[in-house]
């Protein structure tokens, strides 16, 4: 019964006109056939048109599809049409002449309570005047009993009229089955609310949109993503909401589509949240046309996009930065380099700071690849500190880093920098619990004519030209590009030649004699490393030294020096003299230096008091353990230690106690300093007193002069070495 409720709930204004015509059709066709009767009294010759209007009554009555009943004012049934019987589920001949109440129908309201059938077909209160309709109602129709039928909607309007006896009226209902076209407005309606519902719960914003671009209706995501209610919006204006930047494009595509260009449109933009928050989402808009073709109104659907963003933007972060340490990558920084270069003005102040560790290598093979990723992440973080936002610090890989400085006030700012990195680094890392030391190379080019020439890459390729001056130079210093460095074209290919440099015979050593400061006697040479490279003439150990390291072919150039040493040793005429071998931290540390000596000095039958390891505090604490174990090793095997460059190391000098070597050498930089400096003469009195005390052999380096040598000597220092006596010679000049 629900069913007929709602249907019959439904009658609409359409429904009743369509009864009014179909009421008036019928009351023309009654009244016709009144006139028809009393024809028929009057002549014979009315009879043939009365049998004519007869068949157009009856041809009505079949073909109509609305129904309609003939009663008398009594109720009894005087003619009704197929369509009414189909409705009423009766038959024609059974129900003529029966009274409406006994046809066995079921009539219900629109409550669904039942209703007397003569109540709705037969006269009624309001049937006023003859021939017009009234009063339709909308019932449910069926039957009961055995011929049960299904309920169906129907209208049905009643009117009085005249009878075929002049003042008598017979009753006319009017009998429209109106169930389709209810079924067909209550889809209608059903999809209408699925789509409210659809709407109202979708997780994407939607909105409906009037063609002033005013909110009609928006759903609860839509409200949640302007972190707003649903009321709140309605009626609101669309614009208003959009980031102001974004409103101009926005109109330009509503107009689109207004102008017919196009059926919809999609941009993502940013959204104003109610608590003045920016949300990015995209928007999807289309326009739904009415029937007729002419817009309408605009269906609108707003993604949160907020998060997909994010993780474009942080794609795009990864394509550009170096994961490890965050810095900028090559490609980004190839970018900036680019973009820096072709500001007008901007490449005068322009510099380019190529940084390279030192012996990074080493550290990560002594200490493994998480300990060195632990120091590249150090790094990244003193060299951010350092260029302080005045540029770009960009890691291209390795130990390979590299900062553009722009907007620079002068050159000083860029030296400035090169300091602070240096500064930076000084205070060692603690890694597994040492004490690491961390130094870096760096080259720097500022922007100009000549190393624009070649753009970004020759910029860049400057600085780095000014870094390997700085690596073959020494550790932890800083080289400015000069064009020379161009010429002499120092770059990594120095490392492939040092290699084959090795093996081809291009390395030598030079002597330089040790003497006794007593008597200037010969004791013993320093042995000291020359490559005798074929374009660029004699190098020296400063220019070179630091390529190898980074090549790692440092612990094979350290044993080559033992065997060539060795080997001077065992030609020499004189068994007395002794040769001095230097050794970095890096050549020891993995056996292979303490191994090869042991090695040579018993091959080759020489005393092993005649070669004597020359070390540096530094790379004796720097490295360690394993170092100190070897040193005990080759002291054990006779072999005397010398500690280099002695006063200038870091580490009390009670410390020397404990470190297993023989001898001292005062550093060079004491012996210049006398006699002027009256400071150096002092420190190196009291080192000579101190090395002395503890039993070490005593060694001044740098003797220049007589002077110096007269006062290292008085000052208790037993032997010397420098120009005064001699320089490094090759073997054959000794
Ligand atoms: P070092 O061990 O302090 O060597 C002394 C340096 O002072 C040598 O420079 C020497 O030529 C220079 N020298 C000697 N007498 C004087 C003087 O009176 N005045 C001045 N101004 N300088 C003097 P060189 O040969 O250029 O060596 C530089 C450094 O290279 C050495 O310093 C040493 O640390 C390193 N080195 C040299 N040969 C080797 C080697 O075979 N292996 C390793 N690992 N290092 C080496
Ligand atoms: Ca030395
Ligand atoms: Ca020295």
């Amino acid at each position: 019964m629900d069913g007929i409720l709602a249907l019959i709930e439904r009658a609409t204004l359409v429904d009743l006109v369509v009864v009014a015509a179909a009421v008036v059709a019928a009351s023309a066709v009654v009244a016709m056939v009144a006139r028809l009767r009393r024809a028929a009294r009057r002549s014979a010759a009315d009879r043939a048109e009365a049998d004519r209007l007869h068949r157009w009554y009856e041809a009505v009555k079949a073909s109509s599809r609305d129904g309609f009943v003939l009663q008398s004012v009594g109720g009894a049934v005087l003619d009704l049409n197929l369509a009414a019987c189909d409705m009423l589920g009766v038959d024609v001949r059974g129900a003529i002449g029966r009274h409406i109440n006994d046809l066995e129908l079921v009539v219900v309201d629109a409550h669904g309570l039942p209703m007397v059938p003569a109540g709705v077909f037969g006269v009624r209160h309001t049937n006023g005047s003859l021939g017009r309709p009234h009063d339709p109602v909308l019932v449910g129709l069926g039957r009961v009993g055995p011929e049960q039928t299904a309920i169906r909607a129907v209208q049905v309007s009643t009117s009085l009229v005249p009878n075929g006896d002049g003042d008598a009226v017979a009753v006319l209902s009017l009998l429209t089955d109106v169930t389709t076209r209810q079924q067909a407005k209550a889809a209608l309606e059903r999809s209408e609310t699925q789509f409210r519902v659809a709407m109202e719960n979708a997780p994407i914003g939607m909105a409906l949109v009037d063609l002033g671009w005013r909110l009609v209706e928006v759903n609860v995501a839509f409200a949640e993503l302007l972190g707003t209610t649903v009321d709140a919006l309605r009626g609101y204006e669309l614009l208003a909401l959009s980031h102001p930047d974004e409103r101009a494009a926005e109109s330009a595509e509503v107009q689109r589509l207004l102008d017919g260009e196009k059926h919809r449109f999609s941009q993502e933009k940013r959204y104003l949240r109610a608590d003045g928050h920016e949300v990015w989402a995209v928007l999807d808009v289309a326009l739904a046309r009415s029937a007729d073709g002419a817009p309408d109104h605009f269906v609108v659907q707003v993604r949160d996009s907020t998060e997909s963003r994010l993780q474009a933007e942080m794609l795009t972060h990864r394509a550009m930065h170096d994961p490890l340490t965050g810095l900028a990558n090559r490609t980004l920084l190839q970018e900036v380099l680019q973009s820096v270069i072709e500001q007008p003005g901007a490449s005068g102040r322009l510099a380019v700071m190529a940084c390279d560790l030192d012996r990074f290598k080493a550290i990560n093979d002594r200490l493994g690849h998480a300990a060195g990723d632990e120091v590249l992440v150090h790094v990244a973080g003193v060299l951010r500190a350092a260029a302080g936002g005045r540029g770009t610090v960009a890691r291209l890989g390795g130990d390979e880093f590299v900062v553009v400085l722009h907007d620079l006030d002068s050159a000083r700012t860029v030296v400035e920098v090169a300091a602070a990195v240096h500064g930076g680094l000084r205070e060692p890392l603690r890694l597994q619990r040492k004490r690491v030391a961390v130094r870096a190379s760096i080259g720097i080019a500022f922007a100009d004519a000549d190393t624009l020439a070649n753009g970004a890459p020759g910029l860049l390729a400057a600085a780095d030209a000014a870094l390997y001056r700085a690596k073959a130079a020494g550790r932890g210093r800083t080289e400015v590009y000069d064009p020379s460095m161009a010429a002499s074209g120092v770059s990594t290919s120095l490392h492939a030649e040092l290699t084959d440099a090795l093996t081809n015979g291009q390395l030598t050593l030079h002597y330089q004699p040790i003497v006794a400061l007593s008597d200037e006697r010969v004791m013993g040479h320093e042995a000291l490393i020359r490559w005798q490279h074929p374009q660029r003439g004699m190098l020296l150990p400063d220019q070179f030294l630091g390529v190898a390291e980074e090549a790692g072919i440092g612990v094979s150039l350290g044993t080559w020096v033992v065997t060539e040493a060795v080997s001077y040793l065992a030609r020499c005429q004189d068994q007395t003299r002794w040769v001095s071998i230097n050794a970095s931290g890096d050549q020891l540390g993995d056996g292979e230096f303490v191994a090869r000596v042991l090695w040579e000095i018993s091959r080759m039958r020489v005393a092993p008091g005649r070669l004597v390891v020359e070390l540096t505090e530094s790379s004796l604490i720097d490295s360690g353990t394993r170092v100190r174990h070897e040193l005990t090793q080759l002291r054990a095997a006779g072999v005397p230690i010398l500690l280099d460059d002695f006063g200038t190391g870091i580490s009390p000098l009670s410390y020397l106690r404990d470190l297993p070597v023989n001898g001292v050498k005062l550093d060079r930089s004491f012996t210049s300093g006398i006699p002027d400096d009256p400071a150096a003469a002092k420190v190196a009195r009291a080192l000579g007193s101190l090395a002395r005390d503890l039993t070490m052999i005593t060694i001044a380096e740098g003797i220049e002069n007589v002077e110096q040598g007269d006062f290292l000597y008085a000052s208790g220092w037993r032997y010397g070495q420098g120009w005064l006596f001699g320089g490094a010679r090759p073997e054959s000049e000794l």
